[in-house]
């Protein structure tokens, strides 16, 4: 079955294709002739997700899913949220990103924080979402060189490396993209489309 991934995010995808069953032809966005910016206009990363994923069904009648994730911490009352990607300005600089989270964590022994995904399937134009959730914590400095966006200063709990110190398979083992996922999975396996 042809299922599309509408992110133009190249780690995203390098995330999710091993993680999806041999029986989905996994389809970027180039693959269906969409070379556009996908519409985020949103508040919320539910309402950013459901409008990339009807986005592309809309104009390119392919069935797809779209996530959108934002990294929420709890000194920052769940700052940077909805504006993760372009916390630190429209360019969308993940390094900016994180020198400006740690400017505003600076001194704040309350580094609690989560990343939360919400995917959105739109099969056949029907629409179901998943949500998936990784509590930890935000460190002083950078840890790692893998990863993208904040994954260098983040630890989940349980683990004593920060995702940028993680392989692809472990990060998704506990990430929020992962949990996700993995429940769009278990809702294919539960009869709605193929195993
Ligand atoms: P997006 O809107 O889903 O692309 O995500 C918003 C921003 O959150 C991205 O630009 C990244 O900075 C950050 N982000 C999303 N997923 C991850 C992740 O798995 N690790 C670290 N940062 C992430």
């Amino acid at each position: 079955m042809k299922l599309c991934f509408a992110t133009h995010n190249a780690h995203k995808l390098h995330e999710i294709a091993p993680l999806l069953p041999p029986v989905f032809e996994l389809l970027n966005l180039e693959q269906i002739g969409c070379r556009e910016e996908l519409p985020e206009t949103q508040d919320t990363i539910e309402g950013n997700s459901r409008q990339k994923a009807e986005f592309v069904w809309q104009h390119y009648r392919v069935n797809c899913f779209a996530d959108d994730t934002g990294l929420e911490v709890a000194a920052l009352h769940g700052e940077p949220g909805v504006r993760s990607a372009r916390y630190a300005g429209p360019q969308r600089n993940g390094e900016e990103n994180i020198d400006r989270l740690l400017h505003h964590l600076a001194g704040q022994t309350d580094r609690n924080a989560r990343f939360k995904t919400v995917i959105t399937l739109v099969l056949d134009g029907e629409v179901h979402s998943f949500e998936g959730i990784v509590e930890g914590n935000i460190l002083e400095a950078r840890r790692g060189g893998g990863g993208f966006g904040y994954d260098a200063v983040f630890l989940p709990d349980g683990y004593d490396r920060t995702f940028a110190e993680m392989d692809l398979a472990e990060k998704s083992l506990v990430s929020h993209r992962g949990k996700a996922l993995e429940k769009m999975v278990g809702f294919f396996r539960a009869g709605f489309g193929p195993p």
